[in-house]
Order: C-alpha cells, then sequence, then structure tokens
C-alpha cells in the first residue's frame, strides 16, 4: 500500500527543542537559512527547563585556581545574554526576563590555598566585587543575619527566567517549530519523515542539506554520536518562613560548590528555593528520604536561623547529558560531532548555547551550504510544541 507523502526541502533540520536547538534555529532564520525545528515533546523539557538559570561567568569553573578552558569559553557570555535580553544582540530575547542581575558566591571559611588562587585571579577579580561594609546593602536579605559567618562576594552572573527564554523563542519562531509525536524515520544522509500519530496530515519528509541533532540525551539514536549521562538529585524547598529569595553559590572547602541556590516562584506564588551543587551531585548516591535529610542538615548548618523544620522538601533526579569524554569528567565547552552532512551537538551548559549555534554556523559555510527561502506554509496544520512545565510544578512530585 502507498502512503502518501509531502516533500520539504530546507537548509538545516533541527531536531530537540531544547536551548540548544532553539538558540541555533534563531541564529540561522535571522541570517537567512531556511531552518526548522522538530520536537517530540514539549520545548525544554529534557534538562533546559530543570536548569538553574545562572549565565556563568567562569567563577564556577576557575575554583581550582586556574583560569582553565572552560573559563575563558564562558567568560563573555553574561555581557552576550544580557545585550539580547535588551533587544540588542545576535537574538531577541527582549520579551524573556531574568530572575536576578547577579549570582552570589558566599564563602564559609577562609579559602584553602588553592581557592586563594582563584580569588586572587585577574580574570575572576573582574568579575566579582566582594561585599564589604561600604557596600553591605549589596548583601542577598537572606543572609542578613548577625550570626552569618562567611565572605559575599557579588558575581556577574545574571540569573534567568528560563520558562520565559524559552517561550520568547516559540513566539518569535512559531512558524519554524513542529511537533512530531510519533515515531521518526531518519535515514543515514540526514532526512527524516514525520509521522502525525492522529493521521490528519500525510507523512511529510524533510530533506535538508544538513540535519543537526539538539536532542540532549535523545542523541543516544546516533551510533557514532552517544552522550555520556552525567546524574543530578536536584531538591526543591518550599515555606513561608524560606528568608527571601536567593541566587548563591555556597562555597565550602572543596573546589565545587557545596550549594546552589536560585530562587524560583510556582504556579501559586509559592517562593521555592532549587538546590543543585555538591548537594545535588554526592545526592545521586542517597534516596529522596536521604537527599531531603541531607538539604536540612546542610541548609541548618549554613543558615541556622531559620526554622527549617517548617519547610517542604522535594526531589527528583536528572541527568545532565553531554558528548562523551573518556574520563567521564564535563567537557570544557559546547560539542559538535559530524558525520557527513548530520550533526551531534551538546551546549555543556545551557549559557553556552550562543557559542554552540555560532560553531554550527560555522560548519555549514564549511559545507558550503547557503541561506535559501523556503516556504513553511506546507507544514502550517502541523501541531506546534508547547513549552516544558517547571520541576516545581510537576503535578507527581511528592512533598514532605
Ligand atoms: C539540574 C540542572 C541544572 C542546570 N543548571 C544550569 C545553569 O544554571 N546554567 C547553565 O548554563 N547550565 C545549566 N545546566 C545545563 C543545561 O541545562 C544544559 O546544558 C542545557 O539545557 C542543554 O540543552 P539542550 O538543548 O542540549 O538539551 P535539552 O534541554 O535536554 O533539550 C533536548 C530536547 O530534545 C528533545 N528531544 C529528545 N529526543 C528527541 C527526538 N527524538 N526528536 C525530537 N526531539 C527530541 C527533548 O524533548 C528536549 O526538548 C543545568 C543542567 C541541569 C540538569
Amino acid at each position: 500500500m502507498s502512503v502518501l507523502q509531502r516533500v520539504l526541502n530546507v537548509d538545516v533540520a533541527i531536531v530537540g527543542g531544547g536551548i540548544a536547538g532553539l538558540w541555533l534555529l534563531a541564529r540561522l532564520r535571522d541570517r537567512g537559512y531556511s531552518a526548522l525545528l522538530i520536537e517530540s515533546e514539549q520545548l525544554g523539557c529534557g534538562q533546559s527547563i530543570c536548569a538553574q538559570g545562572i549565565v556563568h561567568g567562569g567563577a564556577k569553573y576557575s575554583l581550582h585556581g586556574e583560569i582553565s578552558e572552560s573559563a575563558e569559553a564562558i567568560a563573555g557570555m553574561p555581557a552576550l545574554w544580557r545585550r539580547c535580553l535588551s533587544g540588542a544582540g545576535e537574538v531577541d530575547l527582549s520579551s524573556a526576563q531574568l530572575l536576578a542581575e547577579h549570582q552570589y558566591l558566599w564563602a564559609t571559611r577562609a579559602p584553602t590555598s588553592r581557592l586563594a588562587g582563584f580569588f586572587a585571579s585577574a580574570l575572576m577579580r573582574s568579575r566579582m566585587d566582594k561585599v564589604t561594609e561600604k557596600n553591605a546593602e549589596a548583601v542577598p536579605m537572606a543572609l542578613r543575619h548577625p550570626a552569618f559567618r562567611g565572605t559575599v562576594y557579588r558575581l556577574d552572573e545574571p540569573v534567568l527566567d528560563v520558562a520565559s527564554v524559552l517561550m520568547a523563542f516559540a513566539e518569535r519562531y512559531h512558524h519554524a517549530i513542529v511537533c512530531n509525536q510519533g515515531p521518526m524515520v531518519r535515514k543515514a544522509d540526514g532526512t527524516l519523515t514525520l509521522h502525525d500519530p492522529g493521521h490528519l496530515h500525510p507523512q511529510q519528509v524533510i530533506r535538508p542539506s544538513v540535519t543537526v541533532f539538539t536532542a540532549g540525551a535523545g542523541n543516544a539514536g546516533l551510533p557514532w554520536a552517544p552522550p555520556q549521562l552525567r546524574p543530578l538529585h536536584m531538591v526543591l524547598a518550599r515555606g513561608t518562613n524560606l528568608p527571601g529569595p536567593l541566587f548563591a553559590h555556597c562555597l565550602g572547602v572543596r573546589e565545587v560548590p557545596r550549594l546552589t541556590v536560585s530562587s524560583h516562584y510556582d504556579a501559586s506564588g509559592r517562593l521555592i528555593w532549587y538546590l543543585g551543587g555538591g548537594l545535588a551531585e554526592d545526592g545521586v548516591r542517597r534516596d529522596r528520604q536521604e537527599q531531603i535529610r541531607a538539604a536540612r542538615r546542610e541548609l541548618s548548618k549554613l543558615l541556622p536561623w531559620v526554622d527549617w523544620n517548617l519547610v517542604e522538601f522535594a526531589t527528583f533526579t536528572i541527568q545532565r547529558a553531554e558528548a562523551h569524554q573518556s574520563g567521564g569528567g564535563r567537557p570544557a565547552g559546547p560539542s559538535v560531532l559530524r558525520d557527513g552532512r548530520v550533526i551531534a551537538a551538546w551546549p555543556t551548559k545551557l549559557a553556552l548555547a550562543p557559542l554552540l549555534a555560532k560553531q554550527i554556523e560555522e560548519i555549514l559555510r564549511s559545507l558550503d551550504v547557503r541561506p535559501r527561502s523556503t516556504d513553511l506554509r506546507v507544514l502550517e496544520g502541523w501541531p506546534r510544541p508547547g513549552i516544558a512545565v517547571c520541576p516545581w510544578d510537576w503535578e507527581d512530585l511528592a512533598w514532605s
């Protein structure tokens, strides 16, 4: 039996609508390429909606005392994102919002000798201000207590409202984003066949000059580009006695933050503290109850003036998906692998999505893919994906 098919030729098909795919779509379409993004569920529903939204400027990656390759790659990102949020950057994110202008770094004790190298480095001195008595009003409300011990630094690192960023892309490029919930057949040359499970549309063949997979863990479907998955056990806290919003890395003796806190409001307007960092990395060895106990212990040590018994907690696990590294560590920057005209890409960090898109555009030029216009109206009736739900609004979370 022959199946009715339609064929659409485009410059670039992008598979996966997290931050990597969306930024690439925006960059390519703004430069005149006929780019199309295909998402199987909801935009951002992998890692992006679970990100803490910090546009790292390199601090977290320099804590071992040297300015690493990753720290240099990332150093320009806060300024680049700020330009885009003001509407004057390479993509227009003027409808998206920041949750905070600055992430803070708070050290609970005098820096160890290696951490001292970090605090002394020229790059970091230009990217953070120590909060002293002179600018004490810069101390976040949550840390303003006579019992507070430690030193506070204000980093040049804004914190994004990730859902609003995803929404900004979805609104601007909706005509070039489709949802394919059925099976997607992929040929080795990158040709894709979309199926409409509701059978309202004939099969749609997409014939791109180049196909880019930005599907996070979903890139595992490419046998030559298996991702590495690194788990995190994240914690959410809510309660009326949370001491206000906090955006901060808390530094202990180790060279990774012992706790990273970002703050959000759920759909009912309740303040949520979202806890990552060392707590989430070490927490993969703990079950839910143990992880909640560990979070309470950590918060009670760091902010003993808050009654943590009145705060409710929930946890969930999530995998970071990155390009495979021989030692299993975090890649230094964005990763791009290519097999002919098929590309697999991971930004490694949400903040690095702009760098990844730039690298992919350079590959397109090297493959002599030139912008051309294509009428996407043939896709008009196809379903469009929504935006993923933020973790603090997930219905299946168990709070206790
Ligand atoms: C808990 C956590 C906190 C983080 N915090 C930060 C932070 O504060 N700052 C920072 O810079 N980075 C942070 N990161 C890292 C950042 O979230 C990721 O690097 C980034 O979001 C990856 O984006 P992506 O688009 O590659 O993947 P994803 O966001 O995972 O998107 C992949 C998309 O592909 C879709 N997909 C999968 N398979 C298919 C398929 N077959 N067909 C079509 N679509 C498909 C998925 O549905 C999804 O929408 C954090 C990560 C985690 C897990």
